[in-house]
């Protein structure tokens, strides 16, 4: 309410409210009164309590994304690919190229990340490019390279689907499904992938608020799925010495607001390979659940992103300052119980 509301300025939200089966809570600060209201809120929004008299501003407090909300989940959620774990007791390293190129080229990445100890595999078989004119992904063939390298060595795939049509046939052979920064808010897309029962990795709008990038996951949710870990990819700013820059603060910010698991991608942010060991210590020491990288076994021939593929002796290092990092923020490596840990 305004400082100079009235008594009866009070009491008649309150009757509007109880009017309509809400209740009004009303607080007395020492300068101001402040009416909690706890109801219809579809209701309330439609009753023009804003044009009363003496009211100052109306808040809608609830959050609206009410599934992935922290207010209603008060325990973090871990979400489980074909059983490795991803938070929130647990930091998870997934690895793998940028894209699926060739058979070869997908095994000996996956080689790589499972020697490093990382636990499941990144690669892209559809790739949303910013130019028609850049390789778009060897598509279904793709998917299927990734079926057979986790026959091989057993980590569980994660990999992107761009349109709503696709999600089925992606679901056939991916554990985890991306949505990338591009179609963070694609809401058919959104809502064809809360219909399937497939983990979901929603990486953040490079454009989008926190408050949107929530939203997103709720569009998930709302169609029955909540199996969603949230990727902070970089956001666009002002500076151009990186390729986005990464939002640390988004980890502990999600974290309060969502008891959804939030990973951070420190090479599709930085853009180039040496920045992806400084923003996962960063990320790991923030609180994040895991760390995504690209890792390529020769980045001069890669097809997509090889100025941020890291090579084997890089993820080696990384891997290894991941497991000191994780042990220091009193977390375990995100692997499958029944796995030795290493
Ligand atoms: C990717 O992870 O391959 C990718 C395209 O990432 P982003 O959507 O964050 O650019
Ligand atoms: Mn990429």
């Amino acid at each position: 309410m305004l400082p100079g509301a009235t008594p009866e300025d009070v009491d008649a939200v309150v009757a509007r409210v109880e009017d309509t089966g809400g209740q009004a809570f009303v607080s007395r600060g020492v300068s101001r009164v402040i009416i909690g209201l706890v109801g219809d809120v579809e209701l309330f929004s439609r009753m023009d309590l804003a044009g009363m008299s003496g009211v100052g501003q109306v808040t809608r407090v609830s959050t609206e994304y009410k599934l992935v909300s922290r207010e209603q989940h008060p325990d973090r959620s871990a979400v489980h690919v074909r059983g490795v774990p991803i938070g929130p007791e647990s930091v998870t390293l997934i690895a793998g190229p940028c894209a699926v190129e060739t058979p070869e080229q997908t095994l000996e990445a996956a080689r790589m990340a499972e020697a490093a100890g990382a636990t499941m595999l990144r690669g892209g078989a559809f790739k949303p490019r910013t130019s028609p004119y850049a390789f778009q992904g060897l598509g279904e063939l793709g998917l299927k390279i990734l079926a057979d390298v986790r026959e091989e060595t057993g980590l569980p795939i994660v990999t992107e689907v761009v349109s709503a049509h696709e999600v089925a046939m992606v679901a056939e052979y991916a554990d985890m499904l991306q949505i990338g920064t591009r179609n963070m808010q694609n809401f058919a897309l959104l809502q064809a992938i809360g219909e399937a029962r497939v983990p979901v990795l929603l990486k953040r709008g490079m454009n989008a608020t926190i408050q949107e990038w929530l939203m997103a996951a709720e569009y998930v949710a709302q169609r029955g799925n909540l199996e969603i870990v949230l990727c902070e990819r970089g956001i666009r700013t002002f500076e151009t010495a990186t390729r986005n820059t990464l939002d640390i603060s988004a980890v502990p910010v999600v974290q309060r607001l969502s008891h959804l698991p939030v990973i951070v991608d420190p090479s599709h942010s930085g853009g180039h390979r040496d920045l992806v060991l400084p923003l996962s210590r960063a990320g790991i020491v923030a609180g994040a659940d895991g760390v995504i990288v690209d890792v390529h076994p020769q980045p001069e021939l890669a097809r997509c992103d090889g100025a941020q593929a890291l090579v084997r002796e890089d993820l080696d290092q990384l891997a290894k300052t991941v497991a000191d990092l994780t042990a220091y923020m009193g977390r375990r490596p995100g692997r499958r119980r029944y796995s030795s840990a290493g």
